[in-house]
């Protein structure tokens, strides 16, 4: 698989610029139009790059108490058109059914964000033809069309595993009927030396993975998303490890594209943790950096059913890793932004 290699530019031993003076403005926050919801950190799986770390031994999930504000959240703000469902697993975490049927009874549109080899884990058999009848746009996790790099990043026999729930999805119509929209996310594999490169460009990879994954496997879908790999969590750990945080810092700074501000995705977002608790995005989240009213409070759902407004937030919060989603074509849950 073809990546941008490209080294950095910058002195390593050099001061990473502060995001918010790299922009000469603070971050501001547009009308939110995306709930994306964490529903906790568990999973079935314990991936190597996990910004989230989530893994098998996490217990953290929604409270019934947080789903049903989340619920009165999405039945009281026309605004939101996507709620967007991560984890963890999201299927296998408490609040799923409810907050997916509360949202498709009000016409949004739902994503979930599948690792796809929850479907064979006891109990969650039924999860495909679930998605399917609720019309679930799935944002599937295929970090490479080739089983080796998938093993090595996600645990071994996971690749074959994710071929066989792909089948049963294109069956259920899945990649086809356009009701059905099943996506694939690209994530680089994890630096193992200053050699960094810039994420593959997404136009040219998806025809590589189509052509792949029907020659092989019979396999359709609709869109690639290549996601950068923000230095959070497992990735930044494994950065760390090998002396590369800063320098990959660098790199990430040293290719920042002013053109991609607009379209960044914590502009029209909130994102809310398994305790209710808001950010400006999944990442901050996992950064512990809550998002901050106008007059410096941080936010919960239940402050927002109170206040009666999604649209407290004036100016989003930034961090070093912010440059993971500036850099080149910019990156974000939806996949390169320009
Ligand atoms: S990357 Fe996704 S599938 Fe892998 S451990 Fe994290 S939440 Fe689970
Ligand atoms: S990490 Fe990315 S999405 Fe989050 S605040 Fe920074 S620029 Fe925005």
């Amino acid at each position: 698989m073809m990546e941008q290699k490209t080294t950095t530019a910058l002195p390593l031993d050099s001061a990473i610029t502060p995001f918010k003076k790299k922009l000469n403005s603070s971050l501001t926050k547009k009308p939110i139009s995306v709930l994306q919801i964490n529903l906790g950190k568990r999973c079935n799986l314990a991936c190597t790059h996990c910004h989230v770390e989530a893994s098998p031994q996490r217990t953290e999930e929604l409270s019934p108490e947080v789903c049903n504000q989340l619920i009165q959240l999405i039945d009281r703000f026309p605004q939101i058109q996507i709620v967007d469902l991560t984890g963890g697993a999201p299927e296998m975490l408490y609040g799923f059914g409810s907050i997916v049927e509360a949202a498709r009874a009000k016409g949004k549109q739902v994503i979930v964000r599948s690792n796809l080899t929850i479907y064979y884990e006891k109990g969650l058999g039924h999860i495909p033809e679930y998605c399917a009848r609720h019309q679930l746009r799935i944002v599937a996790s295929l970090p490479c069309y080739l089983a080796d790099n998938v093993d090595k990043m996600r645990g071994s026999g996971v690749y074959k595993t994710s071929i066989y729930a792909l089948q049963w999805l294109n069956r259920l119509g899945y990649g086809q009927n356009p009701n059905l929209i099943l996506d694939l996310v690209y994530n680089p594999q994890i630096p193992s030396s200053d050699d960094f490169a810039l994420t593959p460009n997404q136009a040219s990879l998806e025809r590589d993975y189509k052509v792949f994954l029907q020659e092989h496997f019979d396999i359709s879908f609709n869109n690639l998303l290549a996601i950068t790999n923000l230095p959070l969590g497992r990735t930044k750990f494994h950065l760390e490890h090998k002396k590369l945080y800063k320098p990959y810092l660098h790199f990430l700074e040293s290719h920042f594209n002013s053109t991609i501000i607009e379209h960044l995705m914590c502009r029209n977002e909130l994102s809310i943790d398994h305790l209710g608790n808001v950010y400006d995005c999944d990442f901050n989240q996992m950064a512990n950096v809550p998002a901050k009213t106008r007059d410096g409070k941080t936010l919960t759902v239940a402050k927002l059913l109170e206040a009666g407004t999604l649209d407290l937030i004036d100016e989003i919060q930034t961090a070093p890793y912010c440059y993971g989603c500036t850099a080149g074509c910019g990156s974000s849950c939806g996949g390169t932004l320009i």
